[in-house]
């Protein structure tokens, strides 16, 4: 579902990431993990065409994305199809809860407001929140509020989600009932790339771990094997700090 090939990324004189080569396939989960400023943000924001690349070829859902953003059509589809849900919420703050759900499907996708009315609330419910509907988000928990962001994606029934450190913004106590709603995503076939700190959640969920470094893909594979016998000195070195 995505296909990245030599991609390359400068902001200004800054080479922020480096000849990357990517193959996501349906319904797989991929994690991304790297110390800060390696290039994992500006890697997943190109995925959905949020950054502009210089060189290299990326299809995403067969759609094809330029360099230089030079492909309006596709991005568009792009947008409408991959789903994305970052550390700060992002929730429109003057629409309640079951505003925020339905207004993209209402506008994007022409659905009525009956039917995302619906969806919404099955949505809700699938993430544990049908109470808060008419809630606005300043009244509700950080956890809360990352969970509508989360049917909010779902909502334009994506066909893969991004998740940029969709925890790294919440007290510890509401970590694990974001986690909790993406395990079950996991589970239900969602194709996922996650940018997270959790490495717990990572060796759980993960069917593959990719390590950045300075923008270069130093090293993946499946999480019991990068986790427990990472070959990369580099690899071994963040590990060493963040287990
Ligand atoms: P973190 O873990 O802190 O979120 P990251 O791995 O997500 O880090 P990126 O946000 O992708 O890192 O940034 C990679 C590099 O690109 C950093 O050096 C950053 O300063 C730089 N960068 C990111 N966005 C911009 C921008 N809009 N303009 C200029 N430089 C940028
Ligand atoms: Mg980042």
């Amino acid at each position: 579902i995505v296909r990245m090939q030599q991609l390359n990324k400068h902001f200004g004189s800054l080479h922020v990431l480096n000849d990357i080569d990517l193959t996501i396939v349906p319904g797989e989960v991929v994690v991304i993990i790297g110390a800060s400023g390696s290039g994992k943000s500006t890697l997943i924001r190109c995925i959905n065409g949020l950054e502009e690349f210089q060189s290299g070829s990326l299809v995403v859902d067969s759609n094809e994305l330029l360099p230089h953003g030079k492909s309006t059509k596709a991005l568009q589809t792009i947008r409408t199809e991959v789903g994305m849900v970052f550390q700060q919420f992002n929730l429109f703050p003057h629409l309640s809860v079951i505003d925020n759900v339905t207004l993209a499907p209402m506008k994007v996708r022409g659905l009525s407001r009956d039917d995302a009315v619906s969806n919404a609330k099955r949505l809700l419910d699938r993430v544990g929140i049908a109470d808060q509907a008419d809630k606005y988000p300043s009244q509700l928990s950080g956890g809360q509020q990352q969970r509508v962001a989360l049917a909010r994606a779902l909502a334009m029934e994506p066909r893969l989600m991004l998740f940029d450190e969709p925890t790294s913004a919440l007290d510890p106590e509401m970590i694990g009932e974001v986690l909790d709603a993406m395990r079950e995503l996991a589970k239900e076939g969602m194709t996922m790339v996650i940018v997270t700190h959790e490495m717990g959640f990572a060796r759980e969920v993960a069917d593959r771990v990719i390590f950045i470094h300075k923008g270069e893909i130093t090293e993946q594979g499946h999480p019991e094997k990068l986790f427990d016998s990472p070959q990369h000195e580099r690899t071994q070195s963040f590990l060493a700090r963040v287990l």
